[in-house]
């Protein structure tokens, strides 16, 4: 299979920092055909920049994550915007958000008023947001409707009702290894619900090794299982699955 866009990758993590040359050198060879790199704060933003910058085949998204608000100094969000409009190789914000599941996360308010901060800068510079809910599908529902960005819900958990106003509203939906889990009940519901043209792919890796690597390092070029599953679902051949979904990442993150 080939033609597979995982659009929410986490390169610069440090489970890849061994071998992170060698991989991303292959996976090309192994069907990618793009990657959209995610930041968790600036300097992980930098990192991703820079890695999108090397490499052809790999974006970036440019942000500050609901877990890592402590990180936020004075000016970053300037920083932020300034980069995304200057840099050709990122054309996202993310990952940005609501995560009301960690106890030690800031406190919701905090989290709305950052949220709510980096969607006007992505308005202001017309891309799409990045957007991780956990556990907050509520609010994070309310203020999407209210400021209607561009945007996908990543790794989406909800259930399909929600994703069906989602889509309604023009966002998309992002799906990975979850829907090949065994207890994934709510993911297969949405992915058998959601109109196409709205479904986006991706890994969220390190994280979230579709089966049967689950528990194990992920990485793109293992979209070829979500790709397969989904196939399943919608009784669709997996390769159709991805170029469909490959060419509705092009549309949204309007790269070619
Ligand atoms: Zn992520």
């Amino acid at each position: 299979m080939n033609n597979i866009f995982d659009t929410h990758a986490h390169y610069d993590d440090e489970a890849f920092s061994e071998d992170r040359e060698e991989l991303l050198g292959l996976l090309q060879t192994k069907g990618v055909a793009g990657v959209l790199s995610c930041g968790i704060n600036l300097v992980s933003s930098y990192e991703n920049l820079k890695l999108a910058k090397q490499y052809d085949y790999i974006y970036c998204a440019i942000g500050i994550h609901p877990e890592n608000i402590a990180d936020e100094r004075k000016g970053d969000l300037d920083l932020i915007k300034e980069l995304l409009k200057t840099e050709p190789k990122a054309v996202a914000v993310g990952e940005i958000g609501l995560d009301y599941y960690w106890e030690e996360n800031a406190p919701r308010d905090v989290q709305i008023d950052l949220f709510r901060r980096q969607i006007e800068i992505a308005k202001e510079l017309d891309l799409p947001v990045i957007v991780h809910d956990r556990d907050a599908h509520e609010d994070t529902f309310n203020i999407l409707k209210e400021m209607r960005p561009k945007g996908v819900l990543h790794c989406y958990s909800g259930e399909k009702e929600q994703a069906l106003q989602y889509t309604k509203m023009g966002f998309y939906i992002g799906m990975g290894g979850v829907v090949t889990f065994k207890n994934a009940r709510k993911a297969v519901e949405v992915v058998e619900s959601i109109p196409l043209d709205k479904l986006l792919l991706e890994t969220d890796c390190p994280y979230l090794a579709p089966v049967p690597h689950r528990g194990e390092r992920n990485d793109s070029s293992l979209i070829y299982l979500v790709a397969e599953k989904i196939g399943e679902i919608r009784g669709m051949d997996p390769q159709e699955v991805l170029d469909i979904t490959a060419e509705n990442a092009k549309a949204f993150l309007n790269v070619k």
